[in-house]
């Protein structure tokens, strides 16, 4: 099969026989074989009657329901769990997303070797204070911490190789940084295509305000698992035992300063406070640092590797 395309969608009924003719029209065009694979994230609309009515005219078409809404990431990850095709295509279910760009994306990863190609909604129709303003910080403090120069991390339209989505777990709200996921599994092509970008036409947003700090939280939790993942002690380990080595020389000089130079007493000194809580802030972090040590030491992912191939096993 040559192009799976995953949509997930919550609450989306008006937007469906539309996206899907387009779909249709756009894959018979360029003589594709395919698949489209809606996930409905526990819609609370029509959206499930819909997609059976689709199906039952087009068998291309395939449906996941859940029994209730679990989030983006949620749906794209069971999404992929089931696609079949060469190449995987996601987009958003609202049309804002256009299925004109599905033959150039699928060509970049084929011919150009791309492991991913991301798309970049360059001309943006949202909301100018709320959407756009806010998502180019983000997609700055994404591109430093992560490493990967992409414009349009949370772009809902991308594509993949088989193999990249089968090696990937999308969970709680990663996916605004699924290439990040990819590059923590060693896929390290990862290219971006503009793409044509268009106002919501039917029902709203599903994101709202706590996009901001989730997405900055995610973007936390990215940083650290990445860099400390698999060696938290290396992290906490170390500024634990900094922190509690400056607060033991501070007693060191006050003790010093005291008893042989006739300092005022110890504990009126504001640097006595400093002390003590560098030291208390060491203990902590080099506790934090032991435990993380210890669930890393009980996971069942510790010794899961991917394996690109093997010679003679
Ligand atoms: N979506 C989903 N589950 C959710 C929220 C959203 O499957 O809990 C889908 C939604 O139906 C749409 C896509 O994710 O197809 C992007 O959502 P939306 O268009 O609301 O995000 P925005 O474009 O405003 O960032
Ligand atoms: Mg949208």
């Amino acid at each position: 099969m040559d192009v799976s395309i995953v949509i997930p969608l919550f609450n989306e009924e008006e937007s469906l026989p539309e996206l899907l003719a387009w779909i249709e029209r756009v894959v018979n065009a360029n003589q594709l074989s395919y698949e489209v694979i809606l996930i409905d994230d526990g819609s609370t609309d029509d959206s499930w009657n819909v997609i059976e009515n689709l199906r039952s005219s087009n068998s291309n078409i395939k449906g996941i329901k859940f029994q209730r809404n679990y989030g983006k990431s949620a749906a794209l990850n069971e999404g992929f769990k089931a696609a079949l095709g060469q190449v995987i295509i996601t987009m958003d279910a609202d049309m804002q997303d256009s299925p004109d760009e599905i033959p150039e994306l699928r060509r970049m990863v084929l011919e150009e070797n791309y492991d991913i190609v991301s798309g970049w909604k360059k001309k943006r129709y949202d909301n100018t204070l709320t959407k756009n303003i806010p998502s180019k910080l983000f997609n700055a403090a994404a591109r430093k911490m992560s490493g990967i120069q992409l414009n349009d991390f949370n772009c809902g339209l991308k594509a993949y190789k088989n193999k990249v989505v089968k090696c990937i777990e999308v969970y709680g709200e990663m996916h605004r940084y699924v290439p990040v996921l990819a590059k923590w599994a060693g896929f390290k092509r990862i290219g971006e295509k503009v793409v044509e970008h268009r106002a919501r036409k039917y029902g709203v947003t599903k994101f709202g305000w706590e996009r901001f700090v989730n997405g900055f939280l995610d973007l936390m939790t990215i940083f650290f698992v990445g860099k400390f993942g698999k060696r938290p002690m290396h992290f906490f380990g170390l500024w634990g035992t900094i922190s509690f080595l400056s607060g033991l020389l501070i007693f060191a000089y006050l003790t010093v300063s005291k008893f042989f130079f006739d300092a005022i007493g110890m504990t009126q000194r504001p640097l006595f406070f400093f002390a003590i809580l560098a030291m208390i802030m060491g203990t902590q972090l080099f506790l934090a640092g032991f435990i993380g040590e210890l669930i890393s030491r009980n996971s069942s992912e510790r010794n899961h590797y991917l394996i690109e191939n093997k010679l003679g096993l």
